[in-house]
Formats: C-alpha cells, sequence, structure tokens
C-alpha cells in the first residue's frame, strides 16, 4: 500500500524494521518469528540493505517473501554506497514488478572494510541522488500505481556526524525532502525532548511531510554499545543508564528496564500527536510483543483491511 494511504489509515503508523538475515539458521530463525511480528499487525515493515552482494539479495529475498506472504507491507531500504546507476535501476525494476509501494531511499553506512572510501567517488554521492533516481523511476510509468514508489528518507534528530553544522544539516534535509520525498523515518533517539525540538526546526525549515519516531527498546548493554557506535551522536539519559547497570548482570530484569523506557518514550509520543513509530526490532519479536501490547492507542483490530 503506498505511503500516503498507509497514514491516511492510520492516525499513528507502526512499523518494524527487520535486518536480512546473515545465514541460512538465521534466516528460519526469522521466518519461525514472522508469525509473532504478523500478530501484532503493524501498518509495515522495513527492511535494511547492506554491504556486499550476498548480503543486498537477501534484502530483496525477505522482502519479496514478505510480500509473497501479504500480511506484511514491506519496505526495503536502498543505498547507494557502492552501487552503480545500471545496479539500482534494476533493484527498482525487480521491486517494481512485485509491486513493492514504497521505499526507504538512503545514502548508506560507509563500507567497514574501506578506510578510504570517500563517497564523493560514489555515482550517487548523496541520498538525495538516489531520490532523484527514483522520481525519475516513478515518472516513466513503470509502477503499478500511478503515483510511483511512495519514498522515505532517514532523518537524525540529534545531528548526523558528518556534519557537525546543524543549520546545513537542515538545508541537506530540506533538499532531500523537496526533491520528492514522502515521509522521514528518524534515527533512534532515547529523548523525546530531542525529537520535538527537531520537529519544531523541520516546521521552520519548510519541511511538512510525515516524520515517524525511531525507536529501540535496548535489551542489553552489548547491544547499547553497539548502537552508540551505530547511531553516533545519539544522547543516552543518565536515567535509563541508571536503570541498565543496575540491573547489569540480570538479563530479564535489565531487558524490563529498556522495554519500560521504550514504552513511556512512545506512550508520550502518542498522547503529543507523532506521526508513526518506527521501532527497531534487531529481528527479536519478544521486546516487540512487549511494546506493542503497551500501546492499544495504535494497535489495529484483527479484521482491519492491510
Ligand atoms: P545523506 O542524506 O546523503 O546524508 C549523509 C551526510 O551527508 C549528512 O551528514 C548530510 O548532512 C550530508 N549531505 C547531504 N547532502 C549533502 C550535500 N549536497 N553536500 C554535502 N553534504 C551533504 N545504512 C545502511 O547502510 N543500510 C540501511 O538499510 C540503513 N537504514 C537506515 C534507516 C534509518 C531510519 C536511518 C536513520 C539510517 C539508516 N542507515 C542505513 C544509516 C545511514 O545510511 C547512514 O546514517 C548514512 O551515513 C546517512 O544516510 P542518509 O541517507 O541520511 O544520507
Amino acid at each position: 500500500m503506498h505511503i500516503h494511504d498507509i497514514l491516511a489509515r492510520d492516525e499513528t503508523s507502526l512499523s518494524f524494521e527487520f535486518f536480512p538475515p546473515r545465514s541460512d539458521e538465521a534466516a528460519r530463525a526469522l521466518q519461525s518469528r514472522i508469525s509473532s511480528f504478523e500478530a501484532l499487525r503493524p501498518s509495515f515493515v522495513s527492511v535494511t540493505y547492506g554491504a556486499g552482494g550476498s548480503t543486498r539479495e537477501r534484502t530483496h529475498d525477505l522482502v519479496v517473501s514478505l510480500k509473497a506472504r501479504g500480511a506484511l507491507d514491506p519496505v526495503p531500504h536502498l543505498t547507494c554506497v557502492q552501487q552503480t546507476d545500471a545496479e539500482l535501476q534494476e533493484i527498482l525494476h525487480r521491486y517494481a514488478e512485485h509491486e513493492v509501494s514504497n521505499i526507504l531511499a538512503l545514502r548508506g553506512d560507509a563500507p567497514a572494510d574501506d578506510p578510504s572510501w570517500n563517497n564523493a567517488d560514489e555515482a550517487l554521492p548523496h541520498a538525495i541522488d538516489l531520490v532523484q533516481r527514483i522520481v525519475d523511476f516513478n515518472n516513466t510509468g513503470a509502477h503499478h500505481d500511478p503515483r510511483g514508489f511512495g519514498i522515505g528518507v532517514a532523518g537524525f534528530p540529534e545531528g548526523h556526524p558528518e556534519t557537525p553544522n546543524q543549520l546545513r544539516q537542515m538545508d541537506h534535509l530540506k533538499a532531500k525532502v523537496d526533491a520528492g520525498v514522502d515521509w522521514i523515518t528518524t534515527q533512534m533517539f532515547f529523548d523525546n525532548a530531542r525529537f520535538w525540538d527537531w520537529c519544531e526546526r523541520c516546521d521552520l525549515a519548510g519541511i511538512t511531510v510525515p516524520r515517524i519516531a525511531g525507536i529501540m527498546p535496548v535489551t542489553s548493554l552489548s547491544t547499547l554499545r553497539r548502537m552508540a557506535d551505530l547511531a553516533a551522536g545519539t544522547t543516552f539519559p543518565a536515567g535509563l543508564l541508571r536503570g541498565l547497570h543496575q540491573w547489569e548482570g540480570d538479563t530479564e530484569a535489565l531487558e524490563r528496564v529498556g522495554i519500560e523506557w521504550a514504552i513511556d518514550q512512545c506512550t508520550s509520543l502518542v498522547k503529543q500527536g507523532v506521526d508513526g513509530l518506527h521501532l527497531y526490532t534487531l529481528n527479536r519479536s519478544n521486546a516487540t510483543r512487549q511494546l506493542v501490547e503497551a500501546l492499544p492507542e495504535v494497535t489495529r483490530e484483527a479484521g482491519e483491511s492491510t
């Protein structure tokens, strides 16, 4: 379903992010959890896109298999890093053939195995270049929906590490959105005040598309450390850290702290009228289920059309 129709149907959209399994065993494990995710009836799910050919194929395979099952509406992430124009065109055609409705267009993480990598050497150096390619594709009429793919991009409420100048960062976001974007999904954040301040700054910049808030229930200290690297610049409030450290060594209690924090964040965001919640699931259904069950406001009744 096109993102405009999803956001018109669901007052607060609910989406889950998966990463493509890196082995056949991990693929089987995820498949066994898919029905638990389906039972939560999210508005859509998104599938990340990584470096390297086989991982990239796994994104495509997972998207196509979810589409075939029918219960979850998959939104593939697509990145420009180490990707030629021709490869991207082929991917767009394949997704259009499978009637995938929306794409999250990203620059992509710098390749971990190439310290000399420079985005300026890429065919498409920035996410805006990919947005423009998708808009061009949409204009060819090759998609079954006359509107073409719905296009999403990333937003960074606490800034992006490569652009410390926050005013310039907002200019880049505005240019990206003006190129033809339908929605923004944010980097994870743990302090709602940062998100709302960023929303206000988006308003001031004239960015009017819906903003979907990225939320991650922290379930272990090692995950927290990994995320602090991946989402550099994110604030980890003292209250959250205090709770997590207090239960270091007690996996269940620590997980409860992380989930409760995320529930409080989501409850408050919904009360204040957020457009949507995007849960970074790390492919784990347990924490996601506990979080969603605590949010009756965003749960869709069984029988509502998908
Ligand atoms: P851009 O919009 O290109 O921005 C990157 C940097 O370039 C920013 O600092 C921006 O200010 C700057 N910039 C933009 N335009 C210009 C310009 N014209 N001149 C100079 N500087 C400019 N990574 C993956 O590899 N795979 C994924 O699946 C993935 N999914 C993600 C999902 C979400 C919701 C988020 C928030 C991030 C995700 N990422 C993923 C990480 C993301 O690709 C990286 O954070 C990347 O560094 C930034 O991507 P972007 O799309 O915002 O890039």
